[in-house]
């Protein structure tokens, strides 16, 4: 095996971060622009958002800019990677992460809630990992990265456990882990990889309610057998690992990044 620049394991490739103008996307865009990786730090509303975090990475020596796109709309994500390609060149790595929750119980949910969860989460990861692919097929194979590009879905522990009250949740990210891995199989031989993160509870905006109070934290915390909320650079870190040559033998896995909360923590005292 080659050696990896172990300080810019990504140096001269460029990566696409959905969703990167907040939470895990903006630290896994902060975090693969200082390993070396021009990056796209899409966004869907918060424009001043993903300036200031090109604007940041910019300061930093880096590559980076701002792309505007809905990710459940075929057309915008059409131009989003269009406007990517006209920026850098080619694309090495997909980072799906753009997520959202509109949580209700079954009995009480509207169709439109579980249908825009459904959209954004599991067809959007769908719409940008069959772009990537597209541009993959047909780019000269980088110089820089064994594999031919490299996708990463941001997946949840909830692809796994089921979560009353975000049936609409939890079903785009079973579905996802399925999406993931099917893709992974159909790509390999093109030496396409692609792989997931399944997040347990980290500190970012879209859980703000599970942690803003210490009682909250408290009830999180007994699900976490590790001890903490997890941080972005958690993350952000088993993204950067996924996305480098060190995991090039790695294909179609889901690395879990949860402090143990899939492990059943509620048997923990039970002989
Ligand atoms: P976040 O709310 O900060 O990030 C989600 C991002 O997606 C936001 O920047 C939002 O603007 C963007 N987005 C929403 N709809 C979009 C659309 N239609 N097109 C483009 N972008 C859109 O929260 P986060 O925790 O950083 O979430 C990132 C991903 O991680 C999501 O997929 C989420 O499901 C997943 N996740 C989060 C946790 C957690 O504990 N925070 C746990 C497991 C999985």
């Amino acid at each position: 095996m080659s050696k990896v620049d172990r300080e810019h394991p990504l140096q001269g490739q460029t990566a696409l971060i959905t969703g990167a103008s907040s939470g895990m996307g903006e630290v896994v865009a902060r975090r693969f622009a200082t390993a070396g990786a021009a990056v796209g730090v899409n966004y869907h509303s918060h424009s001043e958002a993903a300036t200031k975090i090109v604007e940041g990475i910019k300061r930093n020596g880096g590559k980076a800019v701002a792309l505007q796109a809905d990710v459940s709309a075929e057309e915008k994500v059409h131009s989003l990677f269009a406007t990517f390609m006209e920026a850098f060149g080619r694309i090495d790595i997909l980072v799906a992460n753009a997520g959202i929750q509109m949580d209700a119980p079954a009995a009480e949910m509207a169709v439109e809630q579980w249908r825009r969860v459904l959209d954004v989460n599991l067809t959007g990861q769908f719409l940008c990992a069959r772009e990537a692919i597209r541009c993959f097929d047909q780019q000269k194979p980088s110089p820089r990265s064994k594999a031919a590009g490299k996708i990463i879905c941001m997946s949840s522990v909830h692809q796994l456990i089921p979560w009353a009250g975000h049936v609409n949740y939890a079903a785009s990210k079973g579905g996802l882990m399925l999406m993931m891995k099917t893709l992974a199989q159909e790509t390999a031989q093109k030496r396409i990889r692609v792989n997931g993160i399944a997040p347990g509870a980290i500190r970012t905006p879209i859980n703000r309610a599970a942690w803003k109070t210490p009682e909250a934290e408290a009830d999180l915390l007994k699900l976490i057998p590790y001890g903490r909320i997890g941080e972005p650079e958690d993350v952000a870190e088993a993204a950067l690992w996924l996305a480098s040559d060190l995991s090039d033998y790695v294909t179609g896995a889901t690395l879990f990044v949860d402090g143990g909360m899939a492990l059943y923590p509620e048997f923990r005292d039970a002989g």
